[in-house]
């Protein structure tokens, strides 16, 4: 019975009926536990939570699990081969407890979790959005979008856009074609994949050209698909792009034992 109610209550929260906010216990996000605040989590999801901090390479943000900083401030990936973009940075490093936010924003209609990512993007980028003219997030293929019926991305974008007072073009951004998965693939595979796959569309490049972009995505894996949105973007004009993602995994390009990750210490 008390768990009938429960998922009731959670069902008519996440419908939106804001009138019911002054009536019903406030829970958290990600796991419906009693909190004392509306829209925030327990203390044990956000514990789960790993900010990224400082160390980390100055372009791709991936954080370093040593003090001390690559050379130049950069990771080996973007030592080898830079990004398209000029700088990435992410709020979270993406593990369960990032994953129990991003995915259900992802796939079940769980909008409100944006505005709790969002307020968290905005700190972690607080640069990058100070550094920008616009925000444009990744765009979704239409098959897909239509399935979902929004684009994560954008719903992030539109609420940092209201954050940081930066004007959003949801829309300057699409797919020419669908892309296969990106996560079995190889660094080389994942390019040749996303080549040619994202477009400027051509209303919104007057409004591009000579303007710093920061592209908004919910969560940075290879990078690929963000660079491929990076170069549309540079072609268009943009004078630079940067991004922004609630959270990041650790760079799949560098799958070499060594590699430089959050959890593993660095070789000696
Ligand atoms: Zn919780
Ligand atoms: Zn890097």
């Amino acid at each position: 019975m008390r768990a009938a109610l429960d998922r009731v209550m959670g069902a008519a929260r996440r419908g939106g009926l804001a009138v019911l906010d002054g009536l019903l216990p406030p829970h958290c996000l990600a796991c419906e536990e009693r909190v004392t605040e509306q829209g925030g989590l327990c203390a044990a999801c956000f514990g789960g939570l790993h900010r990224i901090v400082a160390p980390l390479c100055d372009r791709c943000g991936v954080p370093f699990a040593h003090d001390g900083k690559g050379e130049g401030g950069l990771c080996p990936a973007c030592l080898a081969d830079p990004p398209a973009f000029g700088r990435a940075r992410a709020a979270f490093a993406y593990n369960e407890a990032a994953a129990r936010l991003v995915l259900p924003l992802k796939h079940a209609d769980r909008t409100e979790m944006a505005a709790l990512l969002a307020r968290q993007m905005a700190e972690a980028g607080a640069g990058l959005l100070e550094g920008a003219d616009l925000l444009v997030p990744v765009p979704l293929h239409r098959g897909r979008l239509f399935l979902r019926r929004y684009n994560q991305a954008a719903l992030l974008a539109a609420r940092l856009g209201r954050l940081a007072g930066r004007p959003v073009l949801p829309d300057a951004l699409r797919r020419n074609r669908r892309t296969p998965s990106l996560g079995p693939l190889g660094a080389a595979a994942r390019r040749a994949a996303m080549e040619g796959a994202i477009g400027v569309s051509p209303r919104a490049a007057p409004r591009l050209r000579g303007r710093r972009v920061l592209l908004v995505d919910d969560v940075l894996t290879s990078g690929a698909t963000a660079g491929a949105c990076a170069q549309a973007l540079l072609a268009a004009g943009a004078a630079e792009v940067t991004v922004l993602a609630a959270a990041r995994v650790a760079d799949p390009r560098e799958d070499r034992r060594d590699a430089l990750t959050p959890d593993r210490p660095p070789p000696r």
